[in-house]
Protein backbone atom coordinates (compact mmCIF):
# COMPACT_ATOMS: atom_id res chain seq x y z
CA UNK A 1 0.00 0.00 0.00
CA UNK A 2 0.94 3.83 -0.89
CA UNK A 3 1.62 5.53 2.43
CA UNK A 4 0.59 8.62 3.34
CA UNK A 5 3.91 10.34 3.83
CA UNK A 6 4.88 9.35 0.60
CA UNK A 7 1.79 11.01 -1.34
CA UNK A 8 2.59 14.07 0.90
CA UNK A 9 6.09 14.36 0.23
CA UNK A 10 5.62 15.92 -3.21
CA UNK A 11 3.09 18.21 -1.77
CA UNK A 12 5.67 19.64 0.64
CA UNK A 13 8.02 20.44 -2.42
CA UNK A 14 4.71 22.14 -4.29
CA UNK A 15 4.36 24.59 -1.99
CA UNK A 16 7.37 26.21 -2.07
CA UNK A 17 7.45 26.27 -5.41
CA UNK A 18 3.88 27.65 -5.72
CA UNK A 19 5.36 30.84 -4.03
CA UNK A 20 7.24 31.75 -6.11
CA UNK A 21 4.07 32.62 -8.73
CA UNK A 22 1.53 32.65 -6.62
CA UNK A 23 0.09 34.90 -3.94
CA UNK A 24 -0.59 33.86 -0.75
CA UNK A 25 0.12 30.09 -1.44
CA UNK A 26 -0.43 28.68 2.17
CA UNK A 27 -4.09 30.26 2.55
CA UNK A 28 -5.23 28.56 -1.27
CA UNK A 29 -7.74 25.89 -0.37
CA UNK A 30 -7.91 24.84 -4.00
CA UNK A 31 -5.83 26.54 -6.93
CA UNK A 32 -3.52 25.89 -9.49
CA UNK A 33 -2.43 21.98 -9.13
CA UNK A 34 1.08 20.86 -9.56
CA UNK A 35 -0.11 18.09 -11.68
CA UNK A 36 3.19 16.53 -11.13
CA UNK A 37 3.48 16.28 -7.99
CA UNK A 38 -0.26 15.30 -7.33
CA UNK A 39 1.31 11.73 -9.08
CA UNK A 40 4.62 12.30 -6.90
CA UNK A 41 6.56 12.51 -10.51
CA UNK A 42 9.40 14.34 -12.01
CA UNK A 43 9.31 17.08 -14.67
CA UNK A 44 10.63 15.12 -17.24
CA UNK A 45 8.84 11.53 -16.53
CA UNK A 46 8.20 9.39 -19.12
CA UNK A 47 4.70 8.31 -20.17
CA UNK A 48 5.03 5.07 -18.54
CA UNK A 49 6.07 6.81 -15.79
CA UNK A 50 3.16 8.66 -15.24
CA UNK A 51 0.51 5.67 -15.96
CA UNK A 52 2.77 3.46 -13.78
CA UNK A 53 2.46 6.20 -10.76
CA UNK A 54 -1.34 6.99 -11.70
CA UNK A 55 -2.42 2.92 -11.69
CA UNK A 56 -0.52 3.07 -8.41
CA UNK A 57 -2.01 5.69 -7.03
CA UNK A 58 -5.86 5.34 -8.19
CA UNK A 59 -5.98 1.86 -6.67
CA UNK A 60 -4.77 3.12 -3.03
CA UNK A 61 -7.19 5.78 -3.44
CA UNK A 62 -10.57 4.19 -5.03
CA UNK A 63 -13.51 5.30 -3.28
CA UNK A 64 -14.68 1.92 -3.45
CA UNK A 65 -11.14 0.54 -1.22
CA UNK A 66 -10.19 3.65 0.49
CA UNK A 67 -13.02 4.29 2.42
CA UNK A 68 -11.12 7.36 4.39
CA UNK A 69 -12.01 11.21 4.31
CA UNK A 70 -10.90 13.05 1.22
CA UNK A 71 -9.73 9.68 -0.62
CA UNK A 72 -12.69 10.64 -3.43
CA UNK A 73 -11.36 13.52 -4.04
CA UNK A 74 -7.82 13.07 -4.09
CA UNK A 75 -9.18 10.05 -6.38
CA UNK A 76 -10.29 13.03 -9.01
CA UNK A 77 -7.26 15.43 -8.53
CA UNK A 78 -5.00 12.17 -9.27
CA UNK A 79 -7.36 11.30 -11.96
CA UNK A 80 -7.45 14.91 -13.73
CA UNK A 81 -3.23 15.01 -13.18
CA UNK A 82 -3.16 11.65 -15.25
CA UNK A 83 -5.84 13.24 -17.98
CA UNK A 84 -3.41 16.23 -18.72
CA UNK A 85 -0.11 14.54 -18.53
CA UNK A 86 -1.05 11.83 -20.52
CA UNK A 87 -2.31 13.62 -23.58
CA UNK A 88 0.73 15.02 -25.18
CA UNK A 89 -0.93 18.30 -26.27
CA UNK A 90 -2.95 18.81 -22.87
CA UNK A 91 0.57 18.20 -21.10
CA UNK A 92 2.52 20.71 -23.19
CA UNK A 93 0.29 23.32 -22.60
CA UNK A 94 0.34 22.53 -19.08
CA UNK A 95 3.69 22.79 -19.21
CA UNK A 96 3.86 26.45 -20.49
CA UNK A 97 0.78 28.17 -19.08
CA UNK A 98 -0.23 25.87 -16.50
CA UNK A 99 -3.71 25.18 -15.00
CA UNK A 100 -4.66 28.27 -16.62
CA UNK A 101 -3.59 27.87 -20.07
CA UNK A 102 -5.41 24.78 -20.28
CA UNK A 103 -8.29 26.80 -19.19
CA UNK A 104 -7.31 29.27 -21.91
CA UNK A 105 -7.41 26.32 -24.39
CA UNK A 106 -10.97 25.70 -23.62
CA UNK A 107 -9.59 22.21 -21.76
CA UNK A 108 -11.11 23.44 -17.86
CA UNK A 109 -9.86 21.22 -15.15
CA UNK A 110 -11.69 19.90 -12.68
CA UNK A 111 -13.76 16.39 -13.64
CA UNK A 112 -13.20 17.21 -16.92
CA UNK A 113 -13.80 13.55 -17.45
CA UNK A 114 -15.67 10.50 -15.33
CA UNK A 115 -12.43 9.84 -13.28
CA UNK A 116 -13.99 6.43 -12.65
CA UNK A 117 -14.37 5.76 -16.18
CA UNK A 118 -10.67 6.58 -16.84
CA UNK A 119 -9.91 3.89 -13.45
CA UNK A 120 -11.65 1.53 -15.24
CA UNK A 121 -10.52 1.85 -18.82
CA UNK A 122 -6.98 1.40 -17.46
CA UNK A 123 -7.74 -1.55 -15.35
CA UNK A 124 -10.22 -2.95 -17.37
CA UNK A 125 -8.45 -6.52 -19.01
CA UNK A 126 -5.55 -6.27 -16.89
CA UNK A 127 -6.89 -7.77 -13.68
CA UNK A 128 -5.61 -5.60 -11.88
CA UNK A 129 -8.60 -4.82 -9.61
CA UNK A 130 -10.20 -8.13 -10.36
CA UNK A 131 -11.95 -9.37 -7.19
CA UNK A 132 -11.53 -5.62 -5.50
CA UNK A 133 -15.36 -5.15 -6.64
CA UNK A 134 -14.50 -2.63 -9.11
CA UNK A 135 -16.37 -2.34 -12.41
CA UNK A 136 -19.83 -1.76 -12.67
CA UNK A 137 -20.08 2.02 -12.21
CA UNK A 138 -22.16 3.44 -15.13
CA UNK A 139 -20.53 5.88 -17.62
CA UNK A 140 -23.03 9.26 -15.76
CA UNK A 141 -20.82 10.98 -12.65
CA UNK A 142 -24.16 10.07 -10.50
CA UNK A 143 -24.37 5.86 -11.48
CA UNK A 144 -24.28 4.22 -8.29
CA UNK A 145 -24.37 0.47 -7.18
CA UNK A 146 -27.38 -0.07 -5.24
CA UNK A 147 -27.04 -1.51 -1.75
CA UNK A 148 -26.41 -4.92 -0.49
CA UNK A 149 -29.59 -6.36 1.36
CA UNK A 150 -30.03 -8.67 4.48
CA UNK A 151 -32.76 -11.41 4.64
CA UNK A 152 -32.83 -13.43 7.95
CA UNK A 153 -34.25 -17.10 7.16
CA UNK A 154 -34.92 -19.81 10.02
CA UNK A 155 -34.92 -23.28 8.91
CA UNK A 156 -36.34 -26.78 10.80
CA UNK A 157 -33.55 -28.76 11.97
CA UNK A 158 -33.71 -31.39 8.93
CA UNK A 159 -34.52 -28.70 6.32
CA UNK A 160 -31.09 -27.36 6.78
CA UNK A 161 -29.53 -30.64 6.90
CA UNK A 162 -31.13 -31.81 3.40
CA UNK A 163 -31.44 -28.39 2.11
CA UNK A 164 -34.70 -27.10 0.43
CA UNK A 165 -36.05 -24.67 -1.76
CA UNK A 166 -38.19 -21.89 -0.44
CA UNK A 167 -39.91 -18.35 -0.96
CA UNK A 168 -39.33 -15.70 0.63
CA UNK A 169 -40.94 -12.07 0.27
CA UNK A 170 -38.05 -9.54 -0.05
CA UNK A 171 -38.76 -5.71 -0.11
CA UNK A 172 -36.32 -3.65 -1.54
CA UNK A 173 -35.80 -0.69 -3.92
CA UNK A 174 -36.18 -1.33 -7.53
CA UNK A 175 -36.29 1.19 -10.87
CA UNK A 176 -38.82 3.55 -11.32
CA UNK A 177 -41.31 2.17 -13.99
CA UNK A 178 -42.64 5.26 -14.30
CA UNK A 179 -39.60 7.47 -15.05
CA UNK A 180 -37.44 4.06 -16.40
CA UNK A 181 -34.91 4.86 -13.16
CA UNK A 182 -33.85 8.19 -14.43
CA UNK A 183 -35.33 9.96 -11.28
CA UNK A 184 -37.01 12.58 -14.19
CA UNK A 185 -40.54 13.51 -15.05
CA UNK A 186 -41.56 11.34 -18.11
CA UNK A 187 -41.42 14.05 -21.10
CA UNK A 188 -39.37 16.42 -19.32
CA UNK A 189 -35.65 16.22 -20.37
CA UNK A 190 -32.53 16.64 -18.19
CA UNK A 191 -30.77 20.19 -18.71
CA UNK A 192 -27.57 21.34 -18.39
CA UNK A 193 -27.19 22.82 -14.93
CA UNK A 194 -27.54 26.40 -15.22
CA UNK A 195 -25.72 27.59 -12.31
CA UNK A 196 -22.69 25.25 -12.76
CA UNK A 197 -22.90 24.89 -16.38
CA UNK A 198 -22.65 21.43 -16.19
CA UNK A 199 -19.42 21.51 -14.60
CA UNK A 200 -20.85 20.43 -10.88
CA UNK A 201 -18.55 22.76 -9.60
CA UNK A 202 -18.46 26.28 -9.09
CA UNK A 203 -15.62 28.21 -8.05
CA UNK A 204 -15.78 31.22 -6.04
CA UNK A 205 -13.75 33.80 -5.68
CA UNK A 206 -12.66 36.02 -2.55
CA UNK A 207 -10.76 39.53 -2.34
CA UNK A 208 -8.92 39.66 0.88
CA UNK A 209 -5.72 42.21 1.28
CA UNK A 210 -3.55 38.89 0.45
CA UNK A 211 -4.89 38.50 -2.54
CA UNK A 212 -7.79 37.13 -4.66
CA UNK A 213 -8.90 33.36 -3.54
CA UNK A 214 -10.14 30.98 -5.63
CA UNK A 215 -12.30 27.91 -3.61
CA UNK A 216 -13.92 25.40 -6.37
CA UNK A 217 -16.91 23.63 -4.60
CA UNK A 218 -19.62 21.24 -5.09
CA UNK A 219 -22.62 22.64 -7.14
CA UNK A 220 -25.01 23.30 -4.98
CA UNK A 221 -28.09 23.63 -7.51
CA UNK A 222 -27.43 20.38 -9.34
CA UNK A 223 -25.52 18.20 -6.39
CA UNK A 224 -22.65 18.00 -8.65
CA UNK A 225 -24.26 15.91 -11.05
CA UNK A 226 -24.01 18.77 -13.96
CA UNK A 227 -27.43 18.72 -14.66
CA UNK A 228 -31.20 19.50 -13.28
CA UNK A 229 -34.24 17.99 -14.22
CA UNK A 230 -37.98 17.58 -12.93
CA UNK A 231 -38.22 15.13 -10.53
CA UNK A 232 -40.39 12.37 -11.11
CA UNK A 233 -43.83 12.35 -9.18
CA UNK A 234 -43.52 8.42 -8.42
CA UNK A 235 -39.88 8.33 -7.07
CA UNK A 236 -39.54 11.88 -6.04
CA UNK A 237 -36.24 12.12 -8.47
CA UNK A 238 -34.44 8.70 -6.83
CA UNK A 239 -35.34 6.82 -9.64
CA UNK A 240 -36.17 4.10 -7.48
CA UNK A 241 -39.19 2.64 -5.49
CA UNK A 242 -39.93 0.15 -2.83
CA UNK A 243 -41.38 -2.88 -3.75
CA UNK A 244 -41.49 -6.53 -2.76
CA UNK A 245 -40.90 -9.33 -4.79
CA UNK A 246 -41.03 -13.48 -4.09
CA UNK A 247 -37.78 -14.69 -4.94
CA UNK A 248 -37.25 -18.68 -4.98
CA UNK A 249 -34.13 -19.50 -2.85
CA UNK A 250 -32.29 -22.83 -2.89
CA UNK A 251 -30.88 -23.60 0.56
CA UNK A 252 -28.26 -26.56 -0.12
CA UNK A 253 -27.82 -29.05 1.79
CA UNK A 254 -25.85 -28.89 5.19
CA UNK A 255 -25.95 -25.30 5.55
CA UNK A 256 -25.81 -24.34 9.38
CA UNK A 257 -26.62 -21.52 11.79
CA UNK A 258 -24.89 -18.32 10.60
CA UNK A 259 -24.51 -19.59 7.09
CA UNK A 260 -25.36 -17.12 4.66
CA UNK A 261 -26.45 -17.53 1.47
CA UNK A 262 -26.07 -14.68 -1.60
CA UNK A 263 -28.39 -14.01 -4.30
CA UNK A 264 -26.64 -11.66 -7.07
CA UNK A 265 -28.75 -8.94 -8.07
CA UNK A 266 -31.22 -8.83 -5.54
CA UNK A 267 -30.15 -6.40 -3.47
CA UNK A 268 -31.24 -2.75 -3.96
CA UNK A 269 -31.38 -1.47 -7.43
CA UNK A 270 -28.57 1.09 -8.68
CA UNK A 271 -29.14 4.76 -9.30
CA UNK A 272 -28.85 5.95 -12.71
CA UNK A 273 -28.15 2.68 -14.23
CA UNK A 274 -25.64 1.94 -12.01
CA UNK A 275 -25.65 -2.14 -11.27
CA UNK A 276 -27.99 -3.37 -8.29
CA UNK A 277 -26.60 -4.51 -5.18
CA UNK A 278 -26.63 -8.29 -4.16
CA UNK A 279 -29.19 -10.17 -1.30
CA UNK A 280 -27.75 -11.89 0.94
CA UNK A 281 -29.86 -14.41 3.02
CA UNK A 282 -28.76 -15.07 6.76
CA UNK A 283 -29.44 -18.62 8.12
CA UNK A 284 -30.53 -19.99 11.41
CA UNK A 285 -31.35 -23.18 12.03
CA UNK A 286 -34.00 -24.56 14.76
CA UNK A 287 -32.49 -26.95 17.14
CA UNK A 288 -33.90 -30.66 17.52
CA UNK A 289 -35.22 -31.94 20.83
CA UNK A 290 -33.13 -35.55 20.49
CA UNK A 291 -30.83 -34.93 17.66
CA UNK A 292 -27.77 -32.27 18.42
CA UNK A 293 -25.58 -31.10 15.66
CA UNK A 294 -21.45 -31.38 15.30
CA UNK A 295 -20.79 -29.73 12.15
CA UNK A 296 -21.71 -32.83 9.82
CA UNK A 297 -22.23 -35.47 12.24
CA UNK A 298 -25.10 -35.91 14.59
CA UNK A 299 -24.86 -36.53 18.58
CA UNK A 300 -27.72 -38.72 20.01
CA UNK A 301 -27.55 -40.35 23.47
CA UNK A 302 -29.70 -43.70 24.43
CA UNK A 303 -30.37 -45.80 27.35
CA UNK A 304 -30.35 -49.69 27.54
CA UNK A 305 -30.71 -51.17 31.30
CA UNK A 306 -27.69 -52.77 32.38
CA UNK A 307 -29.22 -56.61 31.51
CA UNK A 308 -29.25 -55.66 28.21
CA UNK A 309 -25.87 -54.03 27.85
CA UNK A 310 -24.52 -57.63 29.47
CA UNK A 311 -26.54 -59.59 27.08
CA UNK A 312 -26.76 -57.33 24.14
CA UNK A 313 -29.65 -56.27 22.57
CA UNK A 314 -31.07 -54.32 19.57
CA UNK A 315 -33.06 -50.62 20.25
CA UNK A 316 -34.30 -48.38 17.84
CA UNK A 317 -32.66 -44.85 17.22
CA UNK A 318 -33.99 -41.90 15.68
CA UNK A 319 -31.67 -40.23 13.06
CA UNK A 320 -32.55 -37.53 10.35
CA UNK A 321 -33.65 -40.63 8.05
CA UNK A 322 -36.08 -41.86 10.16
CA UNK A 323 -36.24 -44.72 12.98
CA UNK A 324 -33.42 -47.28 12.33
CA UNK A 325 -31.85 -50.62 14.62
CA UNK A 326 -29.16 -49.96 16.56
CA UNK A 327 -27.02 -53.25 17.63
CA UNK A 328 -25.97 -53.07 21.25
CA UNK A 329 -22.97 -55.60 21.73
CA UNK A 330 -22.86 -57.79 24.37
CA UNK A 331 -20.61 -56.21 27.01
CA UNK A 332 -21.30 -52.73 26.11
CA UNK A 333 -19.41 -50.31 28.83
CA UNK A 334 -21.04 -47.56 29.80
CA UNK A 335 -20.69 -44.61 27.93
CA UNK A 336 -19.04 -46.46 24.56
CA UNK A 337 -19.71 -44.67 21.20
CA UNK A 338 -21.31 -46.54 18.38
CA UNK A 339 -21.13 -45.82 15.01
CA UNK A 340 -24.42 -44.90 12.81
CA UNK A 341 -22.36 -44.47 9.49
CA UNK A 342 -23.57 -41.89 6.61
CA UNK A 343 -26.25 -41.03 9.13
CA UNK A 344 -25.15 -37.27 9.46
CA UNK A 345 -25.16 -34.40 8.12
CA UNK A 346 -24.05 -33.82 4.34
CA UNK A 347 -21.06 -32.34 3.38
CA UNK A 348 -22.16 -28.75 1.97
CA UNK A 349 -21.53 -28.44 -1.98
CA UNK A 350 -20.47 -32.16 -1.71
CA UNK A 351 -24.12 -33.67 -0.85
CA UNK A 352 -23.08 -37.46 -1.85
CA UNK A 353 -20.46 -37.44 1.27
CA UNK A 354 -22.71 -37.34 4.92
CA UNK A 355 -21.10 -37.66 8.19
CA UNK A 356 -21.55 -40.07 10.98
CA UNK A 357 -23.99 -40.24 13.84
CA UNK A 358 -23.14 -40.81 17.15
CA UNK A 359 -24.88 -42.60 19.63
CA UNK A 360 -23.43 -42.71 23.07
CA UNK A 361 -24.86 -46.00 25.53
CA UNK A 362 -25.60 -44.60 29.10
CA UNK A 363 -26.47 -47.48 30.74
CA UNK A 364 -29.09 -47.60 33.26
CA UNK A 365 -28.77 -49.00 36.56
CA UNK A 366 -31.61 -49.61 38.46
CA UNK A 367 -32.15 -47.67 41.83
CA UNK A 368 -34.63 -50.09 43.21
CA UNK A 369 -35.36 -53.88 42.70
CA UNK A 370 -37.77 -56.46 43.74
CA UNK A 371 -37.64 -58.73 46.21
CA UNK A 372 -36.78 -61.57 43.37
CA UNK A 373 -34.48 -59.18 41.79
CA UNK A 374 -32.70 -58.99 44.36
CA UNK A 375 -32.66 -62.90 45.33
CA UNK A 376 -31.02 -63.37 41.60
CA UNK A 377 -28.30 -60.78 41.86
CA UNK A 378 -27.18 -61.57 45.19
CA UNK A 379 -27.22 -65.08 44.00
CA UNK A 380 -25.08 -63.91 41.47
CA UNK A 381 -22.42 -62.17 43.75
CA UNK A 382 -22.47 -65.48 45.45
CA UNK A 383 -21.56 -67.50 41.97
CA UNK A 384 -18.74 -64.97 41.83
CA UNK A 385 -17.16 -64.98 45.14
CA UNK A 386 -17.43 -69.00 44.75
CA UNK A 387 -15.42 -69.01 41.79
CA UNK A 388 -11.69 -69.52 42.07
CA UNK A 389 -10.09 -66.13 41.38
CA UNK A 390 -7.62 -68.32 38.47
CA UNK A 391 -10.65 -69.01 36.63
CA UNK A 392 -12.11 -65.45 36.68
CA UNK A 393 -11.95 -63.93 33.26
ZN1 LIG B 1 -39.56 7.72 -11.11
Amino acid sequence: MFSQDSFHAPLSGLRSQKARHTRGARLIVRAESDFYAVLGVSKNASKSEIKSAYRKLARSYHPDVNKEPGAEQKFKDISNAYEVLSDDEKRSIYDRYGEAGLKGAGIGTGDFSNPFDLFESLFDGLGGMGGMGMGGRGSRSRATEGEDQMYNLVLDFKEAVFGIEKEIEVTRLEACSTCDGSGAKPGTRASKCSTCGGQGQVVQSARTPLGVFQQVMTCSSCGGAGETSTPCNTCGGDGRVRKSKRISLKVPAGVDSGSRLRVRGEGNAGRRGGPPGDLFVLLDVRPDPVLKRDDTNILYSCKVSYIDAILGTTTKVPTVDGVVDLKIPAGTQPGTTLVLAKKGVPILNRSNMRGDQLVKVQVEIPKRLSGDERKLIEELADLGKAKPLNSRR
